[in-house]
């Protein structure tokens, strides 16, 4: 097959980068090109704003209840391309077809539905005083920024995108460099369901370049930005002195633990699927496993055992993969174990079996760095106090499960974690009303529901004497 030849979306056309430059888009499964894509820059993020700007004001001038329709007619159409859409994301991603479609995928389309109900349902924000009325408004912004990361391609885009529309922005989307098949597709659909082009704006190429020079467009007020910690100091550190609106979800090294009344056989099956579905590839995935030292010698064999009937997906890119390896060659030197996996197995792609590591300390590079692949690291504890301290003990706070027999002492144990959010029992239960976020150095700010609508928006109050 062809690589696909993906251009730029802005406005009403599909442009080359200015400078005409390409780069590859290499497939995760067998190490191919799948596609080619624009190289863009500055130049190309001037473009996008005039046809944003071009845009905007008449999106912005129909009611929250119009804009709510278009999300709905635009869910319609990704739900006719839903099966091109998955292929697409597997095609990149290399997850399997039916988890692209059905993790992916759906999830996509019901950030559009979820928000334009969502939308529906708010009502007048009116705050009366003995004296006067307050009406709190929620303006638009103008242009927002949205920058995403390659684990969840398009279902975080979408994330972004549909409250941010919702709200009445333009957007300039930059999706990873690595990763760029469904956001385009995303932005021939948004056209087709009726959107005027210049209201969804996708700019493909490189992060430190059209990434870069997004944040730094004066006339992009907010800059909504998925990845990794290092790259968010970086964007915070431009947008800040432009006193931009900036929410950050950044890395997570989160921790899994198992209080001593947990049956093992009813926990270990969500205890592997948290720490390696898509091949450890979410940021909510459980890296560090925390068990009672007297429960060990009976978890590690039931959990090794599951891990390896876990299948083996092959992780983004041959880089990707070279740095997880480099981890788990860290994990020996620093006194660990590699239980099971680290293999990379027969054929081309990026594949990597899924790794378990036992006897490291729980100060350790590898216990306490995010690691984004399939790597978990399993740690005794003696008491629960104990186990608080080591969950805490990273600098990290996304998120984090707890397992118990006793779901009011795991509610206890979570409300101690310094986490942005806590499963007890289920992990990835998601609930799209409630705060999404971290702590310490997992992020600035929350989206979902409310936080998101606040985000995407200017509140602004007026407030009416009586007569
Ligand atoms: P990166 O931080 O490398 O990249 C994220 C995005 O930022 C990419 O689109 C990237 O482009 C772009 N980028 C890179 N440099 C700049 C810059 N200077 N200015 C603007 N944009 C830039 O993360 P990954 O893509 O590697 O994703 C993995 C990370 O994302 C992990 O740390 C993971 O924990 C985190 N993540 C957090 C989530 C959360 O909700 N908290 C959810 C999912 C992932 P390019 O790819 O072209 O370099």
């Amino acid at each position: 097959m062809d690589p696909i030849h993906v251009r730029n979306a802005i406005g009403t056309t599909y442009v080359d980068a200015a400078c005409g430059l390409r780069i590859d888009d290499v497939g995760p499964t067998d190490g191919t090109v799948v596609a080619t894509i624009p190289r863009s820059g500055a130049e190309d993020v001037e473009q996008a704003v005039a046809a944003a700007q071009a845009a905007q004001p008449a999106w912005a001038a129909l009611s929250l209840h119009e804009r709510a329709d278009a999300l709905d007619r635009l869910a319609d159409t990704m739900e006719a391309a839903a099966d091109e859409l998955a292929h697409l994301e597997a095609l990149d991603t290399g997850k399997p077809w039916d988890v692209a479609r059905h993790v992916d995928i759906d999830r996509c389309i019901r950030n559009f539905r979820f928000f334009a109900e969502f939308g529906r349902s708010q009502s007048p924000e009116v705050f009366r005083m003995d004296d006067a009325t307050n009406h709190v408004l929620r303006k638009p912004i103008g242009i927002v920024g949205l920058i995403s990361p390659w684990n969840l391609p398009l279902y975080l885009l979408t994330w972004k995108v549909a409250p941010a529309l919702l709200m009445g922005n333009a957007i300039i989307a930059k999706p990873s460099e690595l990763t760029p098949l469904t956001a385009h597709r995303f932005s021939e659909l948004a056209r087709e369901s009726g959107l005027d082009g210049g209201l969804v704006n996708v700019l493909h190429g490189l992060g430190p370049e059209v990434g870069q020079a997004l944040v730094e467009h004066p006339e992009v007020p907010a800059i909504s930005f998925t990845g990794g910690t290092a790259t968010g100091r970086i964007v915070a550190a431009t947008a800040a002195p432009m006193f931009k609106k900036l929410s950050l979800e950044l890395g997570g090294k989160n921790a899994t633990v198992l209080l001593d009344d947990a049956d093992l056989d009813a926990v270990v099956p969500g205890v592997v699927r948290s720490g390696f579905l898509n091949s450890g590839q979410i940021c909510l995935c459980g890296s560090r496993v925390l068990v009672p030292t007297s429960m060990m010698d009976d978890f590690l064999p039931r959990f090794v055992d599951a891990v390896q009937r876990f299948p083996i997906g092959p992780v983004i890119s041959e880089a990707h993969r070279a740095k997880v390896e480099g981890y788990l060659r860290l994990a020996v030197e620093e006194g660990g174990t590699v239980l099971t996996g680290g293999e990379r197995g027969e054929g081309p792609g990026f594949h990597l079996s899924p790794a378990v590591v036992a006897g490291l300390p729980p100060t350790s590079r590898c216990a306490t760095e995010e690691i984004f692949g399939p790597v978990v690291t399993v740690h005794g504890y003696s008491t629960e106090e104990e186990a608080l301290a080591v969950a805490n003990g990273t600098e990290y706070g996304l998120a984090g499960s707890v397992w118990t027999a006793d779901a009011e002492r795991g509610r206890r144990f979570a409300e101690r974690m310094d986490t942005g959010m806590v499963w007890v029992n289920t992990w990835l239960h998601r609930d799209l009303r409630v705060p999404f976020g971290g702590v310490k150095q997992s992020g600035v700010g929350r989206e979902g529901g409310m936080w998101s609508l606040g985000f995407f928006s200017e509140a602004v109050n007026i407030c009416v004497a009586d007569e």
